[in-house]
């Protein structure tokens, strides 16, 4: 009897994967092993982001730079993952040029790609303080093929609705999010984790492949700055950002 119902249950599934008509989706474009990463280090030249108004003088611009560079050289070290920056020197990136970096860089057949943007928050209170991840509304539709696409773009989405790619892409959005938060989380259990968020960020509403952006604490926030401006604490903090990352390509 045993043997009969292991007979039918492969019969069942050899059914189910011959069947053309049973469901079988395409290739899930986002499914693929990640090969490339871009950072993005938030602001630059003319914008400066947000800057502290007390102790010492402290720019985003310059914190994103340096967390940014640190992460890169970590990631670096990963064999066949390739790192690309948005920016990495202090100048000014319009946002539509930082999305392009991810849109336009092929990832190469059968590899994926993911962009992570580094930010520091800032608030007009003193109060708020730990770090969060931010990635896009899930009801903010991403278009993939637009007029005058390049070929791979073309072949990697042509087989899906725009309704079945952006419920694929928002799900890898959530997963790299959560993994960067929980990574944060570890490496700074007593620091406040205001966790992950949906948000209206440009650069996430206009990126095509998994995003998200961390805001690794508040300039206005005493305790914080006293921690971004340590090099050791950064050094720290961009070793859990690199860990986030990682942990979503290998599917930790
Ligand atoms: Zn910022």
């Amino acid at each position: 009897m045993k043997r009969l119902a292991t007979f039918l249950l492969l019969v069942v599934s050899f059914l189910v994967r011959s069947n053309p008509l049973s469901a079988v989706p395409a290739e899930n474009p986002f499914s693929w092993p990640i090969g490339t990463v871009v950072l993005d280090a938030g602001h630059g030249g003319t914008d400066p982001g947000a800057i502290s108004e007390s102790q010492a003088t402290v720019l985003e611009k310059e914190l994103t730079l340096d967390l940014a560079v640190r992460v890169a050289s970590m990631l670096a070290r990963e064999d066949e993952l390739e790192v690309v920056m948005t920016r990495s020197d202090d100048s000014f990136v319009a946002l539509a040029d930082r999305a392009a970096v991810a849109a336009e860089h092929d990832p190469k057949v059968g590899k994926g790609i993911l962009l992570v943007s580094i930010h520091a928050n800032s608030s007009t209170f003193v109060e708020p303080s730990g770090f969060e991840v931010l990635i896009k509304h899930t009801e903010k539709r991403v278009r993939f093929l637009e007029n005058g696409v390049k070929d791979w773009v073309m072949l990697r989405y042509a087989n899906h609705t725009m309704g079945e790619l952006n419920r694929l892409l928002n799900r890898e959005n959530l997963l790299l999010a959560s993994s960067l938060e929980r990574s944060m989380r570890d490496e700074f259990p007593s620091a406040r984790s205001r966790g992950v968020k949906e948000q209206d960020v440009w650069v996430l509403n206009a990126s095509k492949v998994p995003s998200a952006l961390v805001e690794v604490g508040f300039l206005s926030n005493r305790d914080d700055l006293v921690a971004l401006a340590d090099p050791q604490w950064r050094e720290r903090m961009a070793g859990a950002i690199a860990a986030g990352i990682l942990g979503y390509i290998n599917r930790d």
